[in-house]
C-alpha cells in the first residue's frame, strides 16, 4: 500500500487546498453527488446558472451588450436553454478579435484571473480568462472524472506529455512528490527508445496508480514495451487518455499491453473538462455541472442523436469572460441511453474530432478524420505511422513512416481505398519520413483538412 497516498489524499491535499484558499474539494464532493440527479434538477440549475451567466454577460461585457442590442433581445428573452439559439455561435475570431470586449468589467484585473491560451494547431490561437471561483470548480470536475479511471487522488500518477512542466526546485519536487503525485514523465517531444526506456525503469521501480497521456503517445509507448519488452508487467489502477481522439485501435492495444482499461477524456482550454468515460465506458458522460452542451449542424441548429454535430458549449461557471454558445471547434455525437453506472449526466456516444479534420468529397460530402485514420490504418499494411492531408478537393497527401516491408502492395492498397473513399478523380502523393511531425503542443493530428468549411 502507498502510504504517501494516503496522507496525500487525507491530510496533504486538503491542508493545501485551505492554504490556498481553494474550495475545490468542496466543489468536488459536491459533484459526487449531483451526478445522479434526475435530468429534469440537471437541467432546472444549467437553466438558473444560464440566466445568471446571460443576465451578467449582457450588463458587464461590451461584446455581448452590443450582440444583444444589435439583435434587439435583453437578458429576460433567454429564460430556457432552448432559447440560446437566438444568439449566434461564438467563433475563435471572435475571441481573438474582441478579447478586451468581451472580459467583464466586474473583473478588469487581469493579474487575478487564470490565462488559457490555446496551441493554435486549428490555425486560430485563442486566449480565455477565468475567475478563480470558475477555475476551482472546474478543478472539482475533473477531479470527479479523473476518479473514474480507477485511480485516486493522492495516488501517482506517470506522464507521457509534451513539454512537462516538471520543477526541478526543491519546492517544486515536494509538491510533485506530496501534492500532486507525478513522478514520472516521458516528454513526447522526444520520445526516443532511450527516453521510453528509463521511464520503463522507473515504472517498475514506482508503479503508477495512474497512467496519463495523449491518446497517440500512450498507443506508441504501449507499441514500445509490447516490441522491447514482452515479458514486462505495469498494470496501473487507470489509464487516462486526453487531448486527442482516441482510436479504437490504439485503445485495445494500450489496454492489453498494460491489462487496464483505458478512459477517453474530451476538453478544451477554453472551456475545461467537456466529457469523460467513467467505470462503464459505454460512452462520454457530459460535464453539466458547468457546461450547457449543443451539437449542431450547419445552421447551427441541434442535430438528432447519432448524427455528429459541432460541439457548442456555454459555459455555465465563466464569469470574468462569459462564453456564450461558443464553437470549439470538434465534433461529436449523442447517445440515446442511460450508462449502467447509474449516472445521468448525458452521454456522447463518441468524439468525431476536429471540423478541421474533416474531409470534404467532391459531392459534398463529410468524412471523419477519425473514422479515415481508422479504416486507413485497419487496411493498409507495413506502415507505421500514417497521416492524410487533404490539400485540396481531390487532392491528398499521405504522409507515411514505412514498416520494412512497405512496397507496391501497400502503394495499390492506398490507391484502391483513396478511390472508394474519395471517387475517381482523386489523386494522391506519398511523402516518407522519419516520423509524423508533432503539433507545438506534443499532439498529433492525423488528417487534417485544408478544405475551408461552413461549419
Ligand atoms: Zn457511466
Amino acid at each position: 500500500m502507498d502510504i504517501i497516498a494516503f496522507f496525500s489524499r487525507n491530510f496533504i491535499v486538503p491542508f493545501w487546498a485551505k492554504y490556498e484558499h481553494s474550495d475545490y474539494l468542496r466543489y468536488y464532493h459536491q459533484m459526487l453527488k449531483t451526478q445522479y440527479d434526475s435530468l429534469d434538477v440537471i437541467i432546472s440549475r444549467q437553466t438558473s446558472k444560464m440566466r445568471e451567466i446571460v443576465s451578467h454577460a449582457y450588463n458587464t461585457c461590451n461584446f455581448w451588450r452590443e450582440r444583444f442590442d444589435s439583435l434587439n433581445l435583453k437578458p429576460d428573452d433567454i429564460r430556457e436553454l432552448q432559447d440560446l439559439r437566438k444568439l449566434p455561435i461564438l467563433t475563435k475570431v471572435d475571441l481573438r478579435t474582441r478579447l478586451d470586449d468581451m472580459i467583464s468589467s466586474s473583473y478588469s484585473d487581469l493579474s487575478k484571473l487564470t490565462l488559457f491560451t490555446t496551441s493554435g494547431s486549428t490555425g486560430v490561437s485563442v486566449k480565455v480568462y477565468a475567475d478563480d471561483a470558475c477555475t476551482q470548480i472546474k478543478r472539482g470536475a475533473i477531479l470527479r472524472s479523473d476518479e473514474w479511471t480507477g485511480w485516486r487522488q493522492g495516488e501517482r500518477i506517470a506522464a507521457i506529455w509534451g513539454n512537462p512542466k516538471h520543477r526541478k526546485d526543491f519546492f517544486g519536487i515536494m509538491r510533485n512528490l506530496f501534492l500532486e503525485r507525478y513522478y514520472a514523465f516521458l516528454d513526447t517531444l522526444k520520445m526516443d527508445e532511450h527516453s521510453m526506456e528509463e521511464f520503463t525503469k522507473q515504472l517498475l521501480r514506482y508503479p503508477p496508480s495512474m497512467l496519463f497521456g495523449h491518446a497517440h503517445s500512450l498507443y506508441l509507448y504501449a507499441k514500445f514495451l509490447r516490441a522491447k519488452f514482452p515479458d514486462v508487467k505495469i498494470k496501473p489502477h487507470g489509464i487516462l487518455s486526453t487531448c486527442m481522439v482516441l482510436h479504437d485501435f490504439e485503445r485495445r492495444l494500450i489496454s492489453e499491453v498494460f491489462d487496464c482499461r483505458v478512459t477517453n477524456r474530451y476538453g478544451c482550454e477554453e472551456v475545461s473538462l467537456i466529457a469523460s468515460d467513467c467505470e462503464c465506458g459505454e460512452g462520454l458522460h457530459t460535464n453539466t455541472d458547468t457546461l450547457y452542451i449543443e451539437l449542431v449542424n450547419q445552421l447551427g441548429e441541434p442535430v438528432k442523436t447519432g448524427e455528429p454535430g459541432a460541439v457548442v458549449v456555454t459555459d455555465l461557471c465563466n464569469k470574468a469572460m462569459p462564453m456564450i454558445r461558443y464553437n470549439v471547434g470538434d465534433t461529436a455525437i449523442w447517445a440515446d441511453r442511460k450508462c449502467s453506472c447509474g449516472r445521468t449526466l448525458p452521454l456522447f456516444e463518441r468524439i468525431e474530432g476536429r471540423v478541421a479534420d474533416y474531409v470534404v468529397t467532391e459531392q459534398g460530402e463529410y468524412i471523419s478524420g477519425i473514422s479515415l485514420t481508422e479504416n486507413f490504418a485497419c487496411m493498409v499494411d507495413d506502415i507505421i505511422q500514417l497521416q492524410i492531408v487533404q490539400e485540396d478537393v481531390n487532392r491528398f497527401t499521405f504522409n507515411i513512416v514505412k514498416a520494412p516491408n512497405f512496397g507496391e502492395k501497400t502503394v495499390n492498397q492506398i490507391r484502391n481505398l483513396v478511390q472508394q473513399r474519395f471517387g475517381n478523380n482523386a489523386t494522391f502523393d506519398c511523402v516518407f519520413m522519419e516520423k509524423i511531425p508533432m503539433e507545438k503542443s506534443g499532439k498529433y493530428r492525423f488528417c487534417i483538412s485544408k478544405v475551408k468549411k461552413d461549419f
